[in-house]
């Protein structure tokens, strides 16, 4: 037995994928970490460990596509603000001290503890390093994936080039005391990033029996040197690894496609060569239909993220016009600073939810299984892992969340998958497992002392909370330029309509 042999027995089985089916009661054989049988009355190879799963129901591990760790310890942390005036305090600007590696790996566990809690087995971390990425920081993220027994795929989202030229209009506004600090601040090279993505692909690409793997992620284009963004995409193609890009997430960038580049943004992207099918495009909120053309041809992914996307007043995405482009679409909660939890079943209901107010004609509002499957398929997209997750399948991989049916959410079961969309919180997840492996029994993780981690994260971010106050004091020195840089961004002319302003 190699500890990922598994028989889950007699569970109710929705299967998603391309043929799906529904089960009523059906045995999941896992070896070696792959699904091998599902059917009825399974006689396992001896010694094979029993799930005993009847009265639950059996779908694949969650998705969460997109995702930054770094903002977990800030849950709760922000009133309402703007994108930029938010990102003075998720990434400060002019910070300098670079954390311990020992506050990445608990910060990181405390967001993988909610994903796999509540059944999501599978992450794309896009993780920023504030100021400057470190193997050290990068190692503790990729440990705690490794750790917990959850399935990542994990970038270095590492913008380098001066924080004034990132924004329209910013440059001409700030005193030449702020410009200064900010071409002080420190930076890194291309070469140095480079590196630390060759350490990431060496040491962790394959890593924890193929759980652990690399992507790419330049932050967003506006954000890197051209000649960083251009090794990416190099990169991407030499070594097949996703690539993550921000495009479009906000009227202020959408005033930097116009103002500074003279075209859009996701133009501007396909200028420079970066839209492939490895590309995931995250939010591109603020695209019109010359760029959803764009973006359909290229053959990418496009992450949505509903509940970031309101949290931070940046609109409602043009879903269902990506959707009848062609367009793959996946599902992501974004950071915990910008949703508050780390909960995709939440992102999934607002998906559910905040497209009827697009279209009158409801048959065109989504529906359970259009949000179940774009998270699943999408999800298995965007992590370069088409047939090996999002469903359950000989040869997939055994990542099963195994949800409880005699809990509230499911009391009448009516109709399953609408009651999953909609109605489920990820509470009444029991079982988790991932490649074979029980890593959530009986809602308790299996492999940390869960209690002990929690108080951890507390006395760390406790001991954080000096930088907190520095961090948003520098903040504050900075917020009325930015304020100012998006009141100018919202006055001018925009035809798209994605927010409901008079
Ligand atoms: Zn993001």
């Amino acid at each position: 037995m190699s500890g990922r042999d598994l028989l889950i027995a007699g569970a109710r089985v929705l299967t998603f994928g391309p043929e799906p089916r529904d089960l009523d009661s059906a045995d999941i054989l896992i070896e070696e970490g792959r699904i091998t049988r599902i059917e009825r009355g399974i006689e396992a190879p001896p010694g094979t460990p029993r799930l005993d799963a009847a009265g639950h129901l059996a779908i694949p591990g969650l998705i969460n596509a997109h995702f930054h760790s770094p903002g977990n310890l800030q849950k709760g942390a922000l009133p309402g603000y703007p994108l930029e005036v938010f990102m003075l305090r998720e990434v400060p600007p002019l910070a300098s001290a670079v954390p311990q590696g020992r506050l990445a790996y608990a910060r990181t566990m405390i967001g993988a503890m909610e994903m796999l809690k509540t059944g999501v087995t599978s992450v794309m971390d896009d993780a920023f390093h504030v100021p400057a990425a470190t193997v050290e920081g990068i190692d503790a993220i990729a440990q705690a994936y490794a750790d917990i027994g959850m399935r990542a795929r994990i970038a270095i989202d590492q913008p380098n080039i001066a924080e004034y030229d990132k924004h329209p209009y910013l440059k001409d506004m700030l005193p030449p005391a702020i410009v200064a600090e900010m071409d002080a601040a420190p930076r890194q090279s291309d070469g140095e990033l480079l590196e630390l993505y060759a350490h990431l692909i060496e040491r962790w690409d394959g890593a924890g029996q193929g759980r652990i793997g690399a992507a790419l992620s330049c932050s967003a284009i506006q954000r890197v040197t051209p000649s960083y963004l251009q090794a990416l995409a190099e990169l991407s193609q030499k070594r097949d690894l996703p690539f993550n890009i921000h495009i479009l997430e906000t009227r202020t960038q959408a005033a930097f496609g116009e103002a500074v580049l003279g075209r859009s943004l996701v133009k501007e992207a396909k200028a420079r060569g970066v839209l492939t099918p490895r590309t995931v495009v995250v939010h591109a909120i603020w695209v019109d239909d010359d760029d959803i053309a764009i973006l359909s041809d290229a053959g990418v992914t496009v992450a949505h993220n509903p509940v970031c996307n309101l949290r931070l007043g940046s609109g409602v995405a043009p879903f269902r016009a990506w959707r009848e482009a062609g367009i793959d679409v996946c599902l992501g909660t974004d950071e915990a600073i910008a949703d508050d939890s780390v909960n995709l079943w939440g992102a999934m209901k607002m998906a559910g939810l905040i497209h009827t107010l697009a279209d009158a004609d409801w048959s065109r509002w989504p529906s359970a299984q259009e949000i179940l499957g774009v998270m699943y398929e999408g999800g298995a997209r965007a992590l370069g892992a088409v047939g090996g997750i999002g469903w359950l399948s000989p040869g997939a991989r055994g990542d099963v969340a195994l949800i409880d049916l005699d809990t509230e959410a499911f009391t009448p079961l009516n109709d399953v998958q609408r009651q999953l969309v909609f109605g489920e919180t990820g509470s009444s997840v029991r079982h988790v497992v991932v490649d074979g492996a029980i890593v959530v029994r009986d809602g308790r993780l299996t492999r940390i002392d869960e209690k002990a981690m929690r108080a951890e994260v507390r006395a760390l971010a406790a001991a954080a909370s000096a930088d907190s106050a520095a961090a948003e004091a520098a903040a504050m020195r900075l917020e009325p330029h930015y304020a100012e840089m998006v009141r100018r961004a919202f006055v001018r002319p925009n035809r798209m309509r994605r927010r409901l302003d008079p």
